[in-house]
């Protein structure tokens, strides 16, 4: 077939098309790609002349909605293991080929873009090339590069930054070697041994720096901040996100939403067994965090919701577990559809790719996703991903993988 001579469409047939904008789902809802691209959305007699040649893909049996977007991740590292900056911490070739089944737990999981929020030895970027050049099968991803964290700081694997002239050189390297974004961690973290969370690694100036570096290279700084005075500086400072954001109060959230900032809910790692629980609970400065973390996370969360807040979600490291993710968005209380919207629209838009992925509609890249069951009535069907298609082409999601198990619950 030669591509580019003859277009290539295909026409999508569903059940319920769930397109991801919020708006009115559509019965019986199809979709025409012309390579890969999405020419036309809308019910069967909306969609006017299809062409003679279109490949119909007949999912009538099935629910669609946009591919998921985890807007936090990391690849190489499995919580559940534990000590997860010791896993950080791998030689380059053992990070990326631990990286491998965790990309596929990802897409199996109906993930199609993951943001990954820092890794060592830009494994991140090389992975990102290898999956454009369908090496290897997995999401599409957005990279970071090395994490911005300062020499005491939560993260710590080898790079550390501190002051403004090696902030600025951290991004600057982390933009030359093909970075979407940066990543700073501000605050402390549940999963290091060593700091609180209301601890605050970084000054104005350092987080004032990698704003500027990001913004004058045309991107974004995204900040691990959890509240107090590091979330303070972020806010003041300008960077897009707030990730996991559990002690976020009223006044930062009111400046958020002036601000039109994000927060990115990180939910499993801290509720599910197989996340920290599973191993770190060992440790007691960690086990007492996560204990204590649980309830103010709810509780916060509840509210944040209820802001109507800009919010998207990530899995960090709890690969294949997106669906649990939005599980807990709507135990806080949001509902099924919003729970969606933070893994579709809303993450592309926190992740700044809303020109071309997060909804179904005309011009955007042809990523989704089928289930068996309607995600609306019961968000628990999203667990189950019967089909995923990226740009188009279906991902063969039961041919891929190390282990026969397509998730962990
Ligand atoms: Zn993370």
């Amino acid at each position: 077939m030669e591509r580019g001579l003859n277009k290539i469409y295909k026409l999508i047939k569903s059940k319920l098309l769930i397109d991801g904008t919020g708006g009115e789902v559509i019965d019986a809802g199809q979709i025409l790609i012309k390579d890969g691209v999405i020419e036309k959305t809308g019910s069967p007699g909306e969609m006017g002349d299809i062409p003679e040649n279109a490949e119909v893909v007949d999912l009538s049996d099935y629910y669609i909605l946009p591919g998921l977007i985890d807007s936090h991740t990391h690849l190489s590292i499995v919580p559940g293991e534990g000590n997860q900056l010791e896993q950080m911490r791998l030689p380059a070739g053992k990070g990326i080929l631990r990286s491998i089944p965790n990309i596929y737990k990802n897409i199996k999981s109906g993930v199609t873009t993951a943001r990954i929020m820092g890794e060592e030895n830009y494994i991140d970027i090389d992975i990102k090339e290898a999956i454009e050049q369908k090496l290897i099968q997995g999401p599409r991803l957005l990279v970071s590069g090395r994490g911005v964290v300062a020499t005491n700081g939560h993260g710590v694997a080898h790079t550390v930054a501190d002051g403004p002239d090696e902030v600025r050189k951290l991004c600057r390297q982390n933009l030359a070697r093909g970075a979407d974004l940066i990543k700073i961690f501000v605050t402390g973290g549940v999963s290091s041994r060593n700091s609180t969370l209301d601890f605050c690694g970084y000054t104005l100036e350092e987080v004032a720096a990698a704003v500027e570096e990001a913004e004058r290279a045309g991107t974004y700084v995204a900040a691990h901040a959890h509240g107090g005075r590091g979330a303070d500086l972020c806010i003041q400072q300008g960077v897009r996100s707030i990730e996991h954001g559990a002690f976020i109060n009223e006044e930062q959230l009111e400046s958020i939403i002036k601000k039109d900032m994000w927060i990115v809910g990180t939910f499993t790692i801290l509720f599910h067994p197989e996340g920290i629980e599973k191993t770190d609970f060992n440790v007691p400065q960690i086990r007492e965090k996560v204990l204590s973390v649980r309830e103010t996370v709810a509780k916060n969360f509840e509210r944040i919701i209820k802001s109507g807040a800009n919010l998207a979600i990530g899995t960090d490291s709890m690969h294949g577990f997106i669906g649990f993710e939005m599980e807990c968005l709507v135990d806080f209380g949001a509902s099924n559809m919003e729970a969606i919207l933070a893994a579709t629209r809303n993450a592309a838009r926190a992740c700044r790719v809303e020109d071309k992925l997060g909804t179904l509609e005309t011009g955007k890249l042809a990523d989704f996703i089928a289930l068996a069951g309607n995600p609306l009535e019961d968000i628990k069907h999203i667990r189950k991903v019967e089909f995923v298609f990226k740009e188009g082409e279906m991902v063969n999601i039961e041919g891929i993988g190390f282990d026969k198990t397509t998730s962990g619950y």
